[in-house]
């Protein structure tokens, strides 16, 4: 199916600002951070003195390398408020994260930060080419994830009109996207293959339907998983990325080019380290996602580490921007398998899934250990019925997916093809990963 064609615009000039005075502006920001949470954040005021560092020690903003680490951990350490920089009076709002690897870690936000997130959506949903005549879809939960209020805001800040609809209920989605003319979706990828899989069985053409462009994330996907989305929907299906430690959705976006996220750096500083000595990385290396927020107040993280695992791209961009950008989340340094001693990442095993014609984008990684104390992993995946239902066509199928990924893995593991709809969909975030190991 065609794609239809958008035109993104800019929101911010500092998009645009050349990289030196972009460096200026951050060291400064920097150095002015570091003061405030060496005031009020003991545990900044405590780890700057350890480290030996004051402020006026950092010459350039690559010093920020010489600065401490933030862990996930830290925030759970001192859970729920120990890191936040302002009184309870001074917050107006808390989100927790979605607690996708453990207890979930509370964040919170003063007036001003929630009006910097909202510009920083705007940026966003501009790159996109959202303006005020567009209508919202917003298809994101709404509640203690950051996901729904954010885009909400930001859609408010354009003056375009929002549809705070949530995830779930496809019927009522389509529905609504048909009977508002909403013109812009934002949920997670795989909802969107969700929304695209019902007009299918509904035989409602997608061509039909107003939208315009879909803004999708909050989770990995691949460019495999955004052809699907491109071609089930006709719209382009732009990554956006974010997370609420750093502020939530609206760190990154991508313009219309689909070559990576502007990181909207004048905010949120951005570095990749190998994950295991910490080191900092060139650019165009793939390793960890650092960010120092520097221009929030209630909770101004210092080299925050993400575990998202990406590189950063420094090249122009066509669309005029000057922010770095981060190549897609190639998966979280924490959803690595160790497989009999391998490591597998998930997106792995979604590339050679998704370059099988004959497989629906819908898997699950199941991890078991057997009585032998070896683990084995099934990779379950649906493909039509008229392939699953021919026992021959289906065997061969099995068979030659798990050569396929026993050669980009490096292990073995057994394919199991199941019919349409078997695997459980998720209005939300997808679970693609069920580890059965008792360790
Ligand atoms: P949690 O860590 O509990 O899932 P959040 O709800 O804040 O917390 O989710 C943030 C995480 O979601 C990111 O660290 C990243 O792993 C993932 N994520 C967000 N946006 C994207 C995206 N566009 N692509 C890939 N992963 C994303
Ligand atoms: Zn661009």
């Amino acid at each position: 199916m065609g794609v239809k064609q958008i035109t993104g615009y800019i929101w911010d000039e500092a998009e645009r600002l050349p990289r030196n005075e972009m460096r200026k502006l951050q060291l400064e920001r920097l150095q002015s951070c570091l003061t405030r949470v060496a005031k009020s954040v003991p545990f900044y005021r405590d780890k700057l003195a350890n480290a030996g560092i004051t402020p006026g020690d950092l010459g350039s903003i690559d010093d920020l390398a010489r600065l401490p680490f933030t862990y996930k951990s830290d925030l759970r350490d001192n859970y729920p408020f120990g890191l936040f920089a302002k009184p309870a009076s001074e917050l107006v709002r808390l989100h927790a994260s979605s607690g996708t690897t453990g207890k979930p870690t509370v964040v919170g936000y003063t007036q001003n930060d929630i009006e910097l997130w909202s510009n920083l959506v705007a940026r966003a949903l501009a790159a996109a080419g959202v303006t005020s005549e567009d209508v919202v879809q917003n298809a994101y939960g709404y509640g203690l994830f950051t996901g729904g209020l954010g885009i909400h805001y930001g859609a408010e800040k354009i003056g375009a009109t929002i549809v705070p609809v949530s995830g779930g209920n496809t019927q009522r989605q389509i529905m609504l996207i048909q009977d508002l003319s909403s013109t812009v979706l934002c949920c997670t990828p795989s909802y969107a293959l969700v929304i695209a899989e019902a007009l299918a069985s509904e035989g409602i053409h997608p061509a039909t339907l107003p939208l315009k462009v879909g803004i999708f994330g909050a989770e990995p996907w691949s460019e495999e998983i955004r052809h699907q989305i491109q071609d089930r929907l006709g719209i382009p299906a732009l990554n956006i990325y974010g997370l609420s430690e750093v502020i939530g959705p609206g760190v990154a976006m991508e313009c219309p080019q689909q070559v990576g996220m502007h990181i909207f750096e004048d905010h949120f500083i951005p570095e990749i380290i190998d994950p295991d000595t910490g080191e900092s990385l060139p650019d165009g290396q793939v390793g960890e996602l650092v960010f120092s927020c520097v221009t929030k107040e209630a909770l101004p993280l210092i080299r925050y580490r993400t575990r998202d695992r990406t590189r950063l791209i420094r090249e122009e961009c066509a669309c005029g921007r000057t922010m770095v950008r981060m190549d897609r989340i190639l998966g979280r340094t924490d959803d690595m398998l160790i497989i009999r001693g391998v490591n597998v990442f998930p997106s792995q095993i979604e590339t050679v899934l998704l370059r099988s014609a004959e497989t629906e984008p819908q898997y699950q990684i199941l991890v078991d250990r057997g009585d032998n104390h070896l683990d084995y992993l099934t990779v379950v995946v649906e493909a039509p019925q008229s392939t699953v239902g021919d026992s021959d066509r289906r065997g061969q199928l099995q068979t030659d997916l798990a050569q396929e990924l026993n050669s980009a893995l490096g292990i073995s593991c057994a394919v199991r093809l199941v019919g349409p709809q078997e695997i459980q969909r998720s209005d939300g975030k997808a679970i693609r990963v069920i580890d059965n190991r008792i360790i």
